[in-house]
């Protein structure tokens, strides 16, 4: 419980944790730790997290929790924490970033957050604490952080942290949303760890009801880009065909795909949520990586069109990190998803490199 209570906000909470109590006695079907999940109702933050397949509440009145009241799974890999849990998630929606000194991506971590963390680790992101190493320079999730994996809430609440540190710093985290965080906030649960579907029961809820408009993490979502350009190269999930022109222009995408998508319990019924939405849109298209399918001429069109030298695109799983047309197009997505390890990108300059979970950097 937060420290500073009256005697009524003690009372109320009592009340709620006493209301609540009969799913704490639930019985224990399985032994997952998980969490945790915040829910704003009225004027409370109830902030439920899972200890070894039994459901815990706690209520607190304030909308900030500190980090010393926060819960914890002591058996996770490390003691996550949140400072601070605003209703109100400002919209992350600035495209264009310039004469940023560091740049650094990872894309399609699907759960796998040791990888993750080894990798960030490893090529000196973060520390060996998980704590921001990387100053002023700016680190791009591009998209995927959900479904496959079993560590999905690690790694959202780690980036959450992590964008907190960053910032304090002079850096940024951009979080991109990838095909998989839509597919969650849209209730398409075909790709979620079984451990989830156990979560999913126990709440009583369909999975993406825990990311919902009253949930702290799906407003963290939904607050997030699409596309991000860093010092002239974009970052996006799946690729930006030229069907989109037909549709948007690049400064809008973000705001457009918020107002369309992110932000709408069902799809709008209009053919600009539809292109957003299918095989061709920035987050499923796949087409560069088809061979043939983008020479140098193409691309060079393309990127002119989006006024950007050169896309940084995940997706598309591929054995390691690579490029094509003189790194006018880098595939980042290394297969982390199978929790075998995988590689990162840094950009030093006009350099490219892909780096892995011992920290070996080799120029692309
Ligand atoms: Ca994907």
């Amino acid at each position: 419980m937060t420290k500073h209570l009256n005697i009524s906000q003690l009372l109320m909470a009592l009340f709620l944790v006493l209301f609540l109590n009969p799913i704490n006695s639930q019985k224990r079907i399985f032994n997952y730790s998980d969490g945790p999940y915040v829910f704003f109702e009225g004027d409370t933050t109830q902030i439920y997290w899972m200890k070894k397949g039994k459901l815990e509440l706690a209520t607190y009145i304030d909308s900030i929790v500190q980090r010393e009241d926060a819960p914890q799974i002591n058996d996770q890999p490390v003691d996550f924490y949140f400072d601070l849990v605003q209703r109100d998630i400002p919209l992350d929606h600035q495209v264009e970033y310039n004469d940023i000194p560091k740049v650094a991506a990872i894309s399609d971590i699907h759960g796998q957050y040791d990888i993750m963390f080894d990798l960030l680790s490893s090529n000196g992101i973060i520390d060996d604490e998980g704590n921001w190493h990387f100053g002023d320079g700016h680190l791009v999730i591009t998209g995927d952080i959900f479904d496959r994996g079993d560590k999905v809430l690690e790694i959202v609440w780690f980036l959450i942290d992590l964008e907190r540190q960053a910032k304090a710093a002079g850096g940024k985290v951009h979080t991109l949303i990838g095909n998989h965080e839509w597919m969650v906030l849209s209730s398409d649960v075909r790709y979620i760890h079984k451990k989830y579907r156990y979560v999913s029961a126990l709440f009583k809820k369909q999975y993406n009801l825990l990311f919902g408009h009253d949930s702290f993490i799906g407003n963290w979502l939904r607050s997030k880009p699409i596309y991000v350009k860093i010092n002239g190269t974009g970052f996006v999930h799946g690729g930006i065909s030229e069907e989109l022109f037909d549709y948007t222009n690049m400064e809008d995408l973000n705001t457009i795909y918020y107002e369309e998508v992110l932000s709408q319990d069902t799809l709008k019924n209009s053919a600009l949520a539809d292109f957003l939405t299918n095989t061709e849109s920035p987050l499923w298209f796949r087409g560069y990586a088809y061979e043939g399918e983008y020479d140098e001429r193409r691309t060079k069109k393309l990127l002119k069109k989006m006024n950007a030298d050169r896309i940084v695109v995940g997706h598309t799983s591929m054995p390691n990190i690579f490029s094509i047309n003189n790194n006018r197009i880098i595939f980042i997505d290394s297969s982390i998803k199978l929790g075998k390890g995988g590689e990162m990108l840094i950009v030093k300059g006009n350099k490219f490199y892909s780096c892995d979970t011992e920290g070996n950097q080799k120029r692309l």
